[in-house]
């Protein structure tokens, strides 16, 4: 299966073939500051990520081991991966296409999270990776 997706001003879009693995909530503070929430993100083999437009992709060293891509135009947020040379692409599901056909599995850097929201749907919570 093929899905898509892309920025608000569609001057980044993908494609990723297959199903990724458990997409998981992460509240960790880094995802709040680049997404402006928590982030939920799924993850791919990086060699399964297509980029169909990419004008405005630009790539963001957060951290000594990870680098986020996101819009310099509409300022969306659509990726993450793993440095030095991670072989997974994460990517930020609000940015697919609907419907995903996905579900949420749980909660990562629980932790982490901020004090203006509750987690109450249920699911596994982690407080770290
Ligand atoms: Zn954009
Ligand atoms: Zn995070």
């Amino acid at each position: 299966m093929i899905r898509s997706g892309g920025c608000l001003c569609v001057g980044v879009g993908y494609e990723v073939t297959g199903d990724p693995a458990q997409p998981v909530a992460c509240h960790c503070s880094q995802c709040a500051r680049t997404s402006g929430n928590y982030a939920v993100m799924a993850a791919w083999p990086a060699s399964e990520l297509v980029l169909t437009a990419s004008e405005s992709l630009a790539w963001f060293r957060s951290s000594d081991s990870a680098s986020r891509g996101f819009c310099t135009r509409c300022g969306g947020n659509l990726f993450w991966r793993e440095e030095p040379e991670g072989d997974k692409i994460y990517v930020a599901m609000g940015t697919l296409d609907q419907p995903t056909g996905l579900r949420l599995a749980g909660h990562i850097f629980v932790g982490s999270k901020a004090d203006y929201y509750e987690i109450a749907d249920g699911l596994p919570q982690k407080p770290g990776w």
